[in-house]
């Protein structure tokens, strides 16, 4: 029987510490993946370091090693589409280059693909060991906000780190939105998937590319690109705003005919203009996300462009 491929994506961006030490890692565990041969699918985010010159070297060692280098920093999402398109494999894994995925559950994973019973085995990690708690705080709370307003089923700690077959690639494949969040389009596509549980470990060489600021933008475009709520929230906001304004004129008219009308009450009219302008700037605010996204859907714009690589270019 012809042996199964198993293709390994990995985003890197500024990794040139990181790439060495993940390849010797994937070598090792590679003696208990004897069911399948494996490609390392490495995609160069545009880094800045000599991240492509270390992959190059990956791959003059190793001819199983590819990539794709971006002409520009796309982001890691960009990465994992260009990286889920160019693989080959029946089965596809995506780990980040850090070896904060353990390559370690690789055997695991693919054993529950193999057995058929599963499409997808995704990963989480149970603590946040090492982070700081007001960001671990911000995530629980976005994870728990994330889960009631969109139909994207999104787990709270969740890890890209996910193996697929082949029809769940083409699935994800299939969504070309160029915002793509994809721990909402994981979930989105469906199908049956297990998931495995894992401890925290810190990365391995480099830093982290995520600030406090990015990952709140991050979850914003979350919430715009999976759930329409917000829109829904500002429309009953109006509504009750106006039924409180409907109450008062009442209530004024019948004061103003009881008690004659003393010129009072300025201090709170400013009060009250402030609060509702400012309701109304932060709601235009939220549509204007819509519409940016919108927008920028509507341009058609490719989601990376390649500058080099080894595969063959459609
Ligand atoms: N990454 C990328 N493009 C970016 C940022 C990150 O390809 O613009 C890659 C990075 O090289 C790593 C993975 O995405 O392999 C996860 O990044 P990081 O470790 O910084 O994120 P964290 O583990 O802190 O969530
Ligand atoms: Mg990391």
């Amino acid at each position: 029987m012809e042996k199964k491929l198993l293709s390994i994506v990995v985003p890197a961006y500024n990794e040139q510490e990181s790439l060495p030490l993940f390849y010797n890692a994937i070598i090792e565990i590679e003696q208990k993946l004897n069911n399948v041969d494996i490609e390392l699918l490495i995609i160069d985010d545009g880094s800045k370091d000599n991240t492509l010159s270390v992959i190059k070297e990956l791959k003059k060692k190793d001819s199983r090693v590819h990539y794709v280098s971006f002409s520009r920093n796309f982001g890691k999402e960009a990465g994992i589409f260009a990286g889920l398109k160019h693989s080959k494999g029946d089965y596809v894994v995506m780990m980040d280059a850090d070896l904060q995925d353990p390559p370690a559950l690789l055997p695991e994973m693919l054993k529950y693909l193999e057995s058929g019973e599963y499409q997808c085995v995704a990963t989480r990690r149970v603590d946040r060991k090492g982070e700081p708690p007001i960001r671990s705080w911000f995530a629980r709370k976005f994870y728990r906000l994330m889960n009631k307003i969109s139909d994207a089923d999104i787990v709270d700690g969740a890890r890209d780190y996910q193996m697929m077959t082949r029809k769940v690639v083409e699935a994800i494949l299939s969504m070309g939105e160029y915002n793509r969040f994809s721990k909402g389009i994981f979930g989105w596509v469906g199908f049956k998937r297990k998931w495995l549980e894992f401890e925290n470990t810190e990365r391995i060489a480099g830093e982290t590319k995520w600030s406090f600021w990015k990952l709140f933008i991050y979850a914003i475009d979350g919430i715009v690109a999976f759930s329409t709520a917000p829109l829904t929230m500002v429309s009953l906001l109006g509504l009750i705003m106006c039924m409180v304004a409907f109450l008062f004129i009442i209530v004024i008219i019948i004061r103003t005919l009881v008690f004659g009308d003393p010129t009072n009450g300025w201090p709170s009219m400013v009060c009250i203009i402030l609060l509702v302008s400012g309701i109304q700037l932060s709601c235009l605010g939220i549509i204007g996300q819509y519409m940016a996204k919108t927008y920028l859907e509507t341009k058609h714009r490719p989601i990376y462009i390649i500058g080099e690589t080894d595969e063959e270019q459609e």
